[in-house]
């Protein structure tokens, strides 16, 4: 099973790709941390995309994808939980396209729909682990303030997260996701569910929609 995650900044995608991999034993491709891992490295990609993502602009669309091919042939034929990519129909063609050659398809477009109030009440209260990369927030906090559970590092709050880069990212994705949204809708690949709940409650959700899969 090969599923898209679907969703404004802050509505947990990354945790509820975290907690489908665990279950259904998917792996997880997030395009953020994938970016995120070559910037860390200093690859020429790195390089490349940390003053664009510093700015919360978007990365060029060819470099996602290579990212993104790459991991794909790396995990064969365990299917996977894509979350960060595709953000507009352009590159939801563009990885139709990829996924083709590579003779796999998506089976589900898991939209995780979220009022705007409740993302920047998230985003804002938001950390991440400079050491390990562990993502913090309403959730899910750390025992003791300003350090990680996992490894004892630091966390910080993301450049992308700060307010007034929130509301560009937020007027970019509803500006470029309905008709992406559209087009999953067409293939009869849209589910939905409600992102304003409590996290357990949907992890309830995830469960009852892929449990019979
Ligand atoms: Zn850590």
């Amino acid at each position: 099973m090969n599923i898209i995650l679907l969703g404004p900044p802050g509505t947990g995608k990354g945790t509820i790709a975290q907690f489908i991999e665990k279950t259904f034993g998917l792996r997880q491709i997030s395009s953020g941390d994938l970016l995120r891992e070559q910037v860390k490295e200093k690859t020429t990609i790195g390089k490349k995309v940390e003053p664009i993502m510093k700015e919360g602009k978007l990365v060029p669309d060819e470099i996602i994808l290579k990212l993104i091919t790459r991991k794909v042939r790396q995990l064969g034929k365990t299917g996977f939980v894509l979350d960060g990519f595709p953000r507009n129909l352009e590159q939801a063609k563009l990885l139709d396209e990829m996924l083709k050659k590579e003779k796999i398809g998506i089976d589900i477009a898991l939209e995780i729909s979220t009022d705007e109030e409740v993302i920047v009440k998230r985003l804002s209260a938001r950390r991440q682990c400079r050491k390990c990369g562990k993502i913090y927030g309403i959730d899910i906090k750390p025992e003791k303030e300003g350090v990680c559970d996992n490894c004892g590092g630091e966390l910080f709050m993301r450049e992308d997260d700060r307010p007034e880069v929130i509301k560009y990212r937020l007027q970019l994705y509803n500006e470029r996701t309905q008709p992406l949204i559209d087009y999953y809708l067409e293939k009869e690949k849209l589910k939905s569910i409600d992102g304003n709940m409590h996290l357990e409650e949907i992890f309830d959700g995830v469960l009852k929609l892929l449990g019979n899969k």
